[in-house]
C-alpha cells in the first residue's frame, strides 16, 4: 500500500470549539478529497464531529461569495423525491395546524421555495396567505408560470419589515448555508410572537450510508440534538422533532415555537452512540474504497483493462488513492450522465456507457464504485440489459 492510501479518521482534534454549541471536543471523522477540475488537483477537506451536540462541520469552509453566485442561477428541475417530500410536509403541517393555530388568515413563508409547490399546496388548502423566498431566478420564474405565484422574494433581506409570519417553513436549505446559526436567528426574527418554524434537513447521520460532499453542496450535518441547540439559541423551543424514514430519502424534521413554551425536554438522542456509528461507517467506507483502488491498481499493473463506473465522489476518492499509478491504457471511466461526458477526473476522461463494448476484452473487469446501493443496482441492471455478455465481468466491493 502506498503512503497516499493512508486516510486519517477519528484522530486529530480541532483547535476551535464547536460552531454550534461551543463545546471543545471536536473529533476528526473524515478526510475528503475534492477534485478541482479547474487546476486538476485534489484538495483536502476535513470533517469534524462535535461529541457534545453531534454537529458535523467541515474545514476549510467554502467561500460564501461563490455559493451566492452558484445559487442565483441554479436551475435544476424539481425531481420526484422533492414532490414526494413536499406532499409529506403538507401532511405533517396539516396534522399540526391546530397546535400552530393556522387558519385562513395566517401568514406563511416558505424559505427556499424552489418551484413553488409547497406555496401552491398550502394556498389550495386555504391555510392562509403564503409567501416565498427563492434566490434562483429560473425557479422563481417557473413558480410564476406554473402556479401564478407572486409573493416571491429573492432573499430574506427583501421581505418587508412590517410583515411577521405565523409559520415559517425552511426545508432542505440550512445545510447549504455557510453560517446556519445566524441564518436561523434571522428566520426567527421574521416570526410573530406566537409564530412557529418547521425545519427539515437530510438525515445523513443516522439514516444515510455516507456523509454528503460537504465542500460544495451540503456544508454541515445535523443531529437532532444539534438542531435543538440551534433553535434554542435562536429563541425557539422545539415542540416536536424526529428522524423520519417514510420517504425514499430519510429526513430530520422539527417543529418549533417562538419563545419558551412548554414542550418535551431536549432530544434524548445519544450523541456518543451516533459518533461511534459514524466512525464505524467511515471505516467501512474506506475499506470499500481501498479494496476497489487496490483491485484497479493491481489490474493496471498486470495489463488487465478495468472499467470504473460511475464517476461520482467515490470514484474520485479511488483515483485520489491510486494517484499516478494507473496506466491510462487500462482504465476506462464511465458514467450514464451525459453532462459528465468529455469531462476529466485526474487526467481520466469520463465516457458514455456504450464505450465499454469496444474497450472490454476477455480479461476485463467492470468495477462498480458507489457507496449507494440504489446506484449500484441500477448500474448492474443497465449492464445486464444493455450488455448481457459483459455482465459476468461486474465486480462490486
Ligand atoms: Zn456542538
Amino acid at each position: 500500500m502506498t503512503e497516499k492510501m493512508e486516510i486519517k479518521t477519528g484522530a486529530a482534534q480541532m483547535q476551535n470549539g464547536c460552531y454550534l454549541c461551543s463545546a471543545g471536543n471536536l473529533t476528526h471523522v473524515k478526510e475528503h478529497h475534492f477534485y478541482y477540475e479547474k487546476d486538476d488537483t485534489f484538495r483536502i477537506f476535513n470533517y469534524y464531529f462535535c461529541r457534545n451536540c453531534g454537529f458535523v462541520s467541515v474545514y476549510p469552509q467554502t467561500d460564501s461569495g461563490f455559493l451566492k453566485e452558484f445559487y442565483s442561477t441554479y436551475s435544476d428541475l424539481t425531481d420526484t423525491s422533492e414532490i414526494e417530500r413536499t406532499q409529506e410536509v403538507m401532511r405533517y403541517l396539516k396534522g399540526y395546524a391546530s397546535v400552530i393555530g393556522l387558519n385562513e388568515k395566517s401568514r406563511i413563508i416558505d424559505v427556499g421555495s424552489g418551484d413553488g409547490h409547497l406555496i401552491h399546496f398550502l394556498s389550495m388548502e386555504g391555510l392562509g396567505m403564503v409567501y416565498g423566498v427563492e434566490p434562483s431566478a429560473p425557479r422563481r420564474d417557473r413558480s410564476g408560470k406554473a402556479y401564478g405565484l407572486s409573493n416571491l422574494y429573492r432573499s430574506l433581506e427583501e421581505v418587508p419589515d412590517n410583515i411577521r409570519f405565523d409559520l415559517l417553513v425552511c426545508a432542505h436549505v440550512i445545510e447549504h448555508v455557510v453560517d446556519p446559526l445566524s441564518f436561523v436567528k434571522k428566520l426567527s426574527s421574521l416570526l410573530n410572537e406566537e409564530g412557529a418554524m418547521y425545519i427539515e434537513l437530510p438525515g445523513y447521520l443516522t439514516d444515510r450510508k455516507q456523509f454528503p460532499d460537504m465542500v460544495f453542496s451540503h456544508l454541515s450535518c445535523f443531529s437532532l440534538r444539534s438542531l435543538h441547540e440551534m433553535l434554542n439559541r435562536s429563541g425557539l423551543t422545539v415542540i416536536s422533532g424526529e428522524h423520519y424514514t417514510g420517504l425514499s430519502v430519510p429526513v430530520l424534521r422539527v417543529l418549533a415555537k417562538k419563545g419558551r413554551v412548554d414542550a418535551p425536554s431536549a432530544s434524548k438522542e445519544n450523541v456518543e452512540d451516533l459518533f461511534k456509528s459514524v466512525v464505524e461507517r467511515e471505516k467501512m467506507y474506506w475499506e470499500f474504497i481501498r479494496n476497489a483502488a487496490e483491485r484497479v491498481s493491481h489490474n493496471s499493473s498486470k495489463g488487465i483493462k478495468t472499467v470504473i463506473w460511475p464517476s461520482g465522489t467515490d470514484t474520485r476518492e479511488l483515483l485520489f488513492l491510486t494517484g499516478d499509478k494507473l496506466d491510462k491504457k487500462y482504465v476506462l471511466l464511465v458514467d450514464s450522465d451525459a453532462s459528465k461526458h468529455e469531462k476529466k477526473i485526474a487526467g481520466f476522461q469520463i465516457n458514455q456507457p456504450d464505450s465499454i463494448k469496444t474497450f472490454c476484452d476477455a480479461e476485463s473487469e467492470i468495477v462498480i464504485c458507489s457507496a449507494y446501493s440504489n446506484t449500484r443496482e441500477s448500474i448492474i441492471d443497465d449492464i445486464r440489459k444493455l450488455y448481457p455478455v459483459l455482465s459476468e465481468k461486474i465486480i462490486v466491493f
